[in-house]
């Protein structure tokens, strides 16, 4: 799959990443990851702490899909609000995977802590600012939602945003205790950290191929050598899609620009996080070296022909963004990229278990937080692997429960 093109901001920050050798021979393990993004190494990073064998191959480097244009928003609230969730799903269901990825936001910071490089994980607050007066009610509602379970946000009004930033919107949750990271780094940090504990790690290694013997997964790599595995965990990111299709995935594309750095942050309060209601939204974030990262617009096309004659438009179209925000900070484009951007249709990650591949995972951390659902994910599959269970990986198989509601209307 074409998942990405233009130029990428987060290589450029750490250009002595470690390499990794193919692998050439035949081998066996207990885990064998397919995919070296920060899925895979989130998995990884769970899994070397265990007593088990685990080898991680990637059919190009560690971190150049999605990981490299992935702006790296660390946030438990997604594009599908909990309000909307609780509808499919039920209210129980919801409160308790906004609990996961809350969770999975402090394992993340507990990780950049043990892994050897900076990653530049911060917490930061969020602005999710309503667009028009429209989704006022519903964004207010979420709020209260988010606050009868203790989430630590606020409703903030017009006032207060024209009193803290040089743009006025008609109101917003602010939120405290999202993050940011880079995930290049963070990326390499746990993959570093994962080899140091005894992971073998094997780039220009792709999949070709793959049979069972008696349900044993044997894997056929693109360098002539097979890996037998007790277990299989595809971390492959969108291109899973050409292992296994899964119906609920959806693709569009989405545009992000890096600035060069700014001198100053002139009406931007606090570095938060910035968002909003309006469909396509745009968001942004700021990064250590004083730069912006906007992205946003997305085309409802997964044609990479299509989403790439855009890409300088969009790339145009988001500096002027910046600039009705913050007429006071002075911007030029440094890296600019189109990619595709994966959801699930009823807005939940997915942990894909599927009859005829048995012993694999198929960890899919699609949607706006998929940093966050990974993690959570990497860590339900770590100790289903390992405890032979794990009772809320089931809020996330692909026939997730409903609930009557729903089942009755379908
Ligand atoms: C523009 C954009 C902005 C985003 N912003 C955010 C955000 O702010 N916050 C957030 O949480 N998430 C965000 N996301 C989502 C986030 O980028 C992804 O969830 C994350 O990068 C996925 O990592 P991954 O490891 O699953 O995929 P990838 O990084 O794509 O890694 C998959 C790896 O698998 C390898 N691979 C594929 N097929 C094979 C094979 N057959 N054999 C061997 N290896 C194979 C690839 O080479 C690749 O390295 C964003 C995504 C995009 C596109």
């Amino acid at each position: 799959m074409n998942i990405q093109t233009g130029s990428y901001y987060w290589p450029n920050t750490f250009p002595d990443a470690p390499a990794y050798p193919p692998l050439a021979e035949n081998i066996t393990c207990d885990v064998l990851i397919v995919g070296g993004g920060s899925s895979g190494a989130q998995c990884a990073y769970y899994l070397a702490k265990e007593d088990l064998n685990v080898v991680v191959i990637d059919k190009g480097q560690i971190g150049r899909g999605s990981t490299s244009t992935n702006t790296c928003i660390l946030q438990y609230s997604g594009e599908k609000k909990f309000t909307d969730l609780v509808q499919t799903f039920g209210d129980d269901y919801i409160t308790r995977h906004l609990q996961l990825c809350q969770q999975a936001i402090d394992d993340i910071e507990a990780a950049c802590q043990e892994i050897s490089y900076d990653a530049e994980f911060k917490r930061r607050d969020t602005l999710y600012n309503v667009s028009e007066e429209k989704d006022q009610l519903g964004l207010q509602k979420e709020c209260e939602w988010l606050q009868e379970r203790g989430a630590p946000v606020a409703w903030v009004t017009e006032e207060w945003i024209g009193n803290h930033y040089s743009f006025q919107k008609p109101g917003a949750i602010y939120s405290r205790n999202d993050g940011e990271m880079n995930p290049f780094i963070f990326t390499h940090g746990l993959m570093e950290f994962a080899h140091r504990n005894g992971v073998k790690i094997f780039e220009d290694t792709a999949m070709v191929g793959e049979h069972y013997e008696e349900n044993i997964p044997v894997i056929k790599t693109n360098q002539g050598s097979s890996i037998r595995a007790k277990v299989v965990i595809y971390a492959a990111g969108y291109d899973a899609m050409e292992i296994k299709t899964e119906k609920k995935a959806r693709f569009v594309s989405t545009y992000t620009v890096t600035t060069e750095p700014v001198d100053d942050f002139i009406g931007w309060y606090n570095h938060t996080l910035i968002w909003e209601t309006a469909r396509p939204y745009i968001y942004l974030r700021t990064t250590k070296d004083g730069r912006i990262i906007i992205g946003g617009l997305n085309e409802d096309t997964a044609k990479p022909e299509e989403r790439d004659k855009k890409l300088v438009h969009k790339r145009d179209q988001l500096l002027r963004e910046i600039h009705v925000r913050f007429p006071g900070i002075t911007v030029s484009s440094a890296y600019y990229s189109a990619a595709f951007y994966g959801g699930m249709v009823d807005g939940l990650p997915m942990v894909g278990m599927y009859h005829p591949y048995p012993n694999s995972y198929f960890l899919l951390g699609y949607g706006d937080n998929g940093t966050v659902y990974s993690m959570v994910l990497a860590k339900l599959i770590k100790d289903r692997i390992v405890k032979g269970r794990s009772d809320d990986i089931k809020l996330y198989e692909p026939h997730r429960p409903l609930t009557k509601k729903r089942l009755y209307k379908s």
